[in-house]
């Protein structure tokens, strides 16, 4: 037996080495991760391979970001990085709960707990109603020959789809897919929202199916409404982007489901070379491509003064982030912002249809 253990740790240098106590690794052995190479069979010692440092380094990692034992049990057989970055998704869903309940729980302490607000819970609610007001522009461009971006501009709805396909698949997709979402969508949650782009999805691919002329078709779909009074339902497929002003900065709030985007990700690409890229515009993800669609789904508090600029990727190709940023805090109104981005993407080549969605939360 002892020739088994020469080149092997016992379990409790393996534990100084890696950092993991023997109690954990006990644990994750239980749970069938990180097995020891070899067990002494009259000590019952453990004993450890140096070559298992490497993974139980991997699966400390994953622990301290929350991931379940068994989903680190099936990363590490399939350690794709679509599968990382689904928990890099939930990783900032899970932030954006948080962050609404603590917002939500500031509000309530502002507007206090006293015997004489208890019996009058609306009123407290009401004052946490935000509105959205938006307005919309788009341009053909300059060198495509019909537009097939699509918006949606409703107090309680704003989405912009961007159809792919060409002539009539391309406008057929984008089309279809405001008119569901609109349908579907009654500002009650992001469950419903999300339920809403599922329904376009199924739409678009059982059309495409049926007409020869239409086969291939898809869209993107950015989405963004008001629910639960004070909350921005995002919902993303595809490259539409989703940008909200606040206090003065600009973040996006949406991820691009494009090939180059996954490249920058992984590293194996540098933003900078994004622009130049042959395949720069094709897409990861889409609506009606598939009889399923995966969709980013995300709730962001909205706050009053915040402003949200949807926009298809004519405008987020020929515009650089910067002059996004300037142009959305010149403190101009929304048509005049609206404007003035879609005529800077004309001005720089109007390479696609380019439309945008600007709006303002106000209490
Ligand atoms: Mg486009």
């Amino acid at each position: 037996m002892l020739s088994v253990m020469d080149g092997l740790m016992p379990i409790g240098e393996f534990s100084d080495r890696s950092g993991l106590s023997p109690k954990r690794l006990r644990s994750y052995a239980a749970a069938g991760l990180l097995p020891p190479a070899a067990v002494d069979p009259e000590s019952g010692y453990r004993y450890y391979a140096p070559g298992q440092l490497h993974e139980a380094r991997v699966i400390d990692e994953l622990r301290r970001a929350d991931v379940p034992l068994a989903e680190i049990s099936t990363l590490l057989h399939d350690p794709s990085p679509e599968r990382l970055h689904r928990w890099v998704r939930q990783v900032e869903l899970d932030k954006d709960e948080r962050r609404a309940a603590l917002e939500r729980a500031r509000q309530l302490l502002e507007v206090g707990s006293g015997a004489d607000r208890a019996d009058s819970p609306i009123d407290e609610r009401k004052e946490q109603v935000v509105h959205l007001t938006a307005t919309t522009r788009t341009d053909i461009g300059r060198v495509r020959k019909a537009n097939e971006d699509r918006a949606l501009c409703l107090d309680h709805l704003i989405a912009i789809a961007d159809g792919m396909g060409g002539p009539p698949g391309g406008e057929t997709a984008s089309t279809l897919t405001m008119a569901i979402v609109q349908a579907a969508f009654s500002g009650r949650s992001l469950d419903e929202l999300q339920a809403a782009a599922r329904a376009a999805n199924v739409a678009v691919f059982e059309r495409a199916g049926a007409e020869d002329q239409l086969e291939g078709m898809g869209t993107t779909l950015c989405a963004v409404g008001l629910v639960d009074a004070d909350e921005l339902a995002v919902v993303n497929v595809g490259d539409s982007r989703a940008y909200l002003v606040r206090d003065g900065s600009l973040q996006q709030l949406t991820t691009d489901h494009t090939l180059v985007a996954e490249l920058v990700r992984q590293g194996e690409l540098a933003q900078d070379e994004v622009a130049a890229h042959p395949q720069r515009s094709v897409l990861t993800r889409a609506v009606g491509v598939a009889p399923t669609v995966d969709l980013d789904a995300a709730a962001h508090v909205a706050c009053r003064g915040d402003r949200l600029l949807l926009c298809s990727d004519g405008l987020s190709n020929d515009v650089p982030e910067d002059v996004i940023f300037s142009l959305m805090t010149s403190d101009r109104d929304l048509d005049a912002t609206a404007d003035e981005l879609v005529d800077y993407a004309l001005a720089s080549g109007g390479h696609d249809n380019t439309t945008v969605v600007v709006a303002d939360v106000s209490a």
